[in-house]
């Protein structure tokens, strides 16, 4: 799958509508259309990584940047006081249904663990 038959390639490049929540040079955050908890936000890569596996190492400081962004969504909106949980699904037995890498930022009720 490339970035023409992409759902989240469509919502970076503006194809599709989201509520943007942030974006930046290289990473978009915005709101999941299917929350599975009170917040659920998901931030995405502009480049289209298929997920974890598909990572190379000059990539590394792309995934270090997605964990800042969180770190600086959760901030602003005080995620941080009640707690929240960062999820990377990955492949059938993972959950993943998205094949453009992505990581959940779900904070708004006590997540179960482990998850299901
Ligand atoms: P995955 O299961 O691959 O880890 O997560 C994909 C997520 O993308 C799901 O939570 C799903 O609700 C969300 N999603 C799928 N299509 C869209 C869409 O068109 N817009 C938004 N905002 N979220 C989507
Ligand atoms: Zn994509």
């Amino acid at each position: 799958m490339g970035r023409e038959d992409c759902v989240f390639c469509q919502i970076v490049d503006k194809k599709i509508a989201s509520e943007t929540i942030y974006e930046d040079d290289d990473l978009v955050a915005f709101h999941d259309i299917n929350p599975q908890a009170p917040s659920h936000i998901l931030i995405v890569p502009r480049k289209h990584i298929t997920n974890l596996s598909a990572i190379e190492d000059e990539d590394t400081p792309l995934l270090g940047k997605l964990l800042v962004v969180a770190r600086d969504i959760a901030k602003e909106n005080h995620l941080g006081e009640k707690g929240f949980r960062i999820a990377l699904n990955e492949g059938k037995e993972g959950g993943q249904t998205i094949f453009h890498l992505h990581m959940h930022l779900l904070s708004g009720r006590r997540l179960m663990w482990p998850p299901g």
